[in-house]
């Protein structure tokens, strides 16, 4: 190791295989320690996926949380189950990356995110990569709900999607401008008031239906969902795919649900599942979805804290819950308050 790393704090221990065992253990890690200044070792790199270790997106979340806090790596390898990540000062500026395959490029700003925002610089980022994956967020999800959740904390980003990236070919790009975190709200979001509207938003790029799908899908969710406005919208970008979203706004939240088209499943099929997810949601009381949940756990962890409730408490939620509480002095409490409700309190 290093020399100049003699005088850094202790070490902080993570096994990837705990809890949820996936990419996001070593997201978060990487923000958290970039945030802290703590030097962090984890083993066990997505223990729990079926090609375990670091994959393409992982690596670029490394490399470019290495090259935006001049972090000392050890272990920054495609397939490496093992990382050493030391950081330095963190730096905001300009940044660009690449991550050359349909990896997650939201995934990759998610990491970033939170050490960018506690910079006394705005800065600004261009991803190239996939935009609409499955089992992240798409950038309809980020520019539609993240974000604007994240705006109630106090928080201002710029998002654009400049070109849709679909698997396998990717070839997408979000460009960010993240401003300095200036006033920092506490978040109380327990109720989100009555329900205002239900809109459905599909995209077709580059497939040879393009308007059949893109109807179908709509008269798909009008019919399951009393939709109030349906919209076709125009990605750009050189991959193929499909992706639908509803945008569920009630008084105090905006959520939204999504799907991606896959090859084998129909326009209706894609439909009808998106549509059962909306319709779970409106049957619940809870202001988040699952995955918002576990997203908002950390931006509330480095503000003022908050309140929030939601239909379910995932691994990913937990997982995330252990990880921040490791690095920063917070305490994170999950209360079932009654079928398909939870609160979740941030206190700091
Ligand atoms: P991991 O599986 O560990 O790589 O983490 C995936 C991340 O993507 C988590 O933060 C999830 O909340 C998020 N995610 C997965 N699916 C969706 C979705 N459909 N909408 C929004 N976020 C999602």
């Amino acid at each position: 190791m290093n020399k100049a790393l003699a005088n850094m704090p202790a070490t902080i221990q993570i096994d990837g295989s705990q809890g949820e065992g996936g990419g996001q253990i070593l997201r978060t890690a990487l923000s958290l320690s970039m945030i802290t200044g703590q030097a962090f070792e984890l083993i066990n790199i997505r223990a729990g996926r079926k090609k375990p270790g670091l994959m393409r997106q992982h690596l670029v979340c490394v490399q470019a949380s290495q090259q935006i806090s001049q972090a000392y790596v050890e272990g920054a390898e495609l397939h490496s189950q093992r990382l050493y990540f030391a950081p330095q000062h963190v730096q905001s500026g300009k940044y660009q990356f690449q991550i050359g395959s349909a990896g997650s490029t939201t995934l990759v700003f998610q990491t970033l995110l939170p050490a960018l925002l506690l910079q006394n610089e705005a800065s600004e980022l261009t991803i190239s990569g996939g935009t609409h994956n499955p089992l992240a967020p798409t950038a309809d999800f980020v520019e539609h709900c993240f974000l604007p959740a994240l705006e109630k904390l106090g928080i201002e980003v710029e998002f654009k999607l400049n070109k849709a990236g679909f698997f396998p070919i990717g070839a997408g790009e979000i460009q960010i401008k993240i401003q300095s975190w200036q006033h920092r709200n506490k978040l109380s979001l327990l109720d989100r008031g009555s329900l205002q509207s239900i809109d459905a938003f599909v995209a077709v790029l580059n497939l040879s239906e393009d308007a059949q799908i893109a109807q179908r899908e709509l008269a798909t969710l009008n019919k399951r969902l009393k939709l109030n406005t349906q919209q076709q919208f125009h990605l750009h970008g050189i991959s193929q795919g499909n992706t639908a979203y509803v945008k569920v706004e009630h008084e105090n939240h905006v959520q939204l649900f999504t799907a991606l088209g896959e090859m084998r499943k129909s326009a209706e099929q894609i439909a009808n599942h998106l549509a059962e997810k909306v319709k779970l949601n409106l049957a619940s009381k809870a202001v988040v979805d699952e995955y918002l949940a576990d997203q908002l756990l950390l931006p509330l962890a480095l503000g003022q804290g908050g309140e929030f409730t939601a239909k379910c408490i995932s691994e990913h939620t937990r997982t995330q819950a252990a990880m921040i509480e490791k690095f920063i002095d917070c305490e994170i409490d999950f209360i079932e308050l009654d079928k398909d409700l939870f609160q979740i309190n941030v206190k700091v």
